[in-house]
């Protein structure tokens, strides 16, 4: 197994160099680990006549089809077919290989029969959330473990973690990528952190309770949780000094959810925090982070690592690569993985601006950044874009725009059947909680003029709540991610007309 903490040289290379070596690096990585051992990938490489020598460069990679989420569900014929994705080594091909055998000869069979068996044999899994489909598995070797490890100790880097500080880790407990990655970045570069494995493992107050404990510098959790667990903290007038930095990952992070989450922190003691947003799927194994930043400051982009994968940005109608700056659809491709590996793998997210090269405006890294916001389609695809009074609505931009509005605490869209009835027109209510001492009236008025004005809709109910009552609603410490969009249109009687 190569040392993933060497020093990384290619952090310093200019575009063309980086991507030049990256383009040694997709060749070598298809050679002697995907197509020799990948069912899926050597079928797709026989179909289209190709064989790994033909793709030596970045630019080579558009000879590939794009590998899709539906590639990856399960069929009647083949109902394990995520396993065909799995890298499975032949001991014998393993054993012809000339740098195996010279470990062979220095170090003894035994030792070097156990470090391929280490490297190769899958362990652990995280899967996808399954919201619209079902949930996909993705396998890890102790070497796809090394760089979960790898990946989240560079966010800890880039947020400039002491080893002296603390983290707490809120991120849900359950076979997902965010609470595992996150847990390996404190192991790696030896930080203390809790996992507290979130709401539901500990609902809000045994999360307060541990952060009242341990007195973090840096709180790590999705940005919902993180807002209802601070919010009561206000409410219990509770002290939390000291806290610098949030690591927020698992969603979209608005500008207002980042001002919210500020303003918060300062009125439990901790003024001036920063904050991290991050972004990962589970189909890479990998997540990417920003530059620490005040809220209200122009997000700076995702910090992308050259030697772990490829990203490419892609107009999701044509399938076609477009050039840097250009906004489109995030296709991935890793560079050093084994378990399970999906080459140019279609996320079904749209970054608006792409990809730039251009030093970071925060700490001058000259990593390439994805730019822009993040619209993540592909696991709500059916909830996202709905027909709602036959309007259709970007629920991803809805969203925004009401963790952008200004007096809007915590906020639950409904979704529902006028009178119950499924062949009647659709509902959409709005239910509200007030930030701070905010005015009913008025933010009934902002939120009906704010749907209005940007959407062309008209809620049929605004509802508002208490900070309480929404922490109910959004199912905080029962569901593992707040529910922010309730869609309650199939959960209607059934027809009692007569057949
Ligand atoms: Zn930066």
């Amino acid at each position: 197994m190569s040392n993933p903490r060497r020093k990384n040289h290619w952090q310093d290379l200019d575009r063309d160099s980086a991507i030049a070596w990256q383009g040694r690096r997709l060749h070598r990585f298809l050679r002697d680990c995907v197509l020799p051992f990948s069912l899926h990938y050597q079928r797709v490489f026989a179909t289209h006549g190709l064989t790994p020598d033909d793709i030596r460069t970045v630019a080579d990679l558009a000879k590939l089809p794009l590998t899709s989420k539906e590639d990856l569900l399960p069929t009647p014929e083949n109902p394990r077919r995520t396993l065909d994705f799995v890298l499975k080594p032949d001991p014998k091909v393993l054993a012809r290989r000339p740098s195996v055998i010279l470990r062979a000869l220095l170090r003894g069979r035994e030792r070097v029969r156990a470090e391929l068996d280490r490297e190769w044999r899958p362990i652990f899994m995280t899967s996808t959330t399954g919201r619209s489909t079902e949930p996909v598995p993705f396998l890890y070797t102790q070497h796809d473990i090394a760089r979960l490890g790898l990946g989240s100790g560079r966010i800890v880097e880039i947020g400039g973690v002491r080893p002296d500080e603390r983290m707490v880790n809120m991120f849900p407990f359950a076979p997902h990528l965010a609470f595992w990655y996150m847990y390996y970045s404190g192991i790696d570069r030896n930080v203390f952190a809790l996992a507290t494995g979130g709401g539901k493992v500990m609902g809000t107050e045994g999360n307060l309770r541990a952060v009242v404990k341990l007195k973090p510098q840096i709180l790590v959790a999705m940005p919902t949780f993180l807002y209802h667990v601070l919010q009561q903290a206000v409410e219990q007038k509770l002290r939390l000094e000291g806290i610098r930095l949030l690591v927020l990952g698992g969603d979209k992070v608005p500008d207002g959810t980042r001002r919210k989450l500020g303003e918060l922190c300062a009125q439990v003691g901790s003024p001036g925090v920063k904050i991290m947003a991050t972004y990962g799927f589970t189909e890479s194994k990998y997540a990417w982070t920003e530059c620490p930043i005040t809220p209200g400051t122009p997000p700076p982009g995702y910090h992308l690592y050259a030697d772990q994968g490829i990203i490419e940005i892609i107009n999701p109608e044509t399938g076609e690569t477009v050039p840097d700056g250009v906004g489109g659809e995030i296709v991935w491709t890793p560079l050093d993985q084994r378990g399970t590996v999906v080459l140019r793998y279609r996320t079904g997210d749209r970054c608006e601006h792409g990809i730039t090269w251009e030093p970071c405006p925060c700490c001058g890294r000259r990593l390439p950044r994805l730019v822009g916001k993040i619209s993540r389609v592909s696991d709500v695809h059916a909830l996202r874009f709905q027909k709602v009074k036959g309007t259709i609505v970007d629920f991803n931009e809805l969203e925004r725009a009401l963790d952008d509005l200004p007096g809007l605490g915590a906020w639950q869209i409904e979704l529902r059947k006028a009178h119950d009835d499924p062949l009647d027109l659709d509902e959409l209510n709005v239910h509200v909680t007030p930030a701070g001492s905010g005015n009913e009236a008025a933010l009934d008025h902002a939120v009906r003029d704010l749907l209005h004005a940007h959407f062309e809709l008209t809620p049929n109910k605004i509802v508002s709540h208490t900070a309480e009552e929404m922490r109910t609603l959004q199912k905080v410490g029962v569901a593992l991610k707040e529910q922010k969009v309730v869609d309650n249109r199939s959960k209607v009687a059934e027809p009692t007309a007569k057949r």
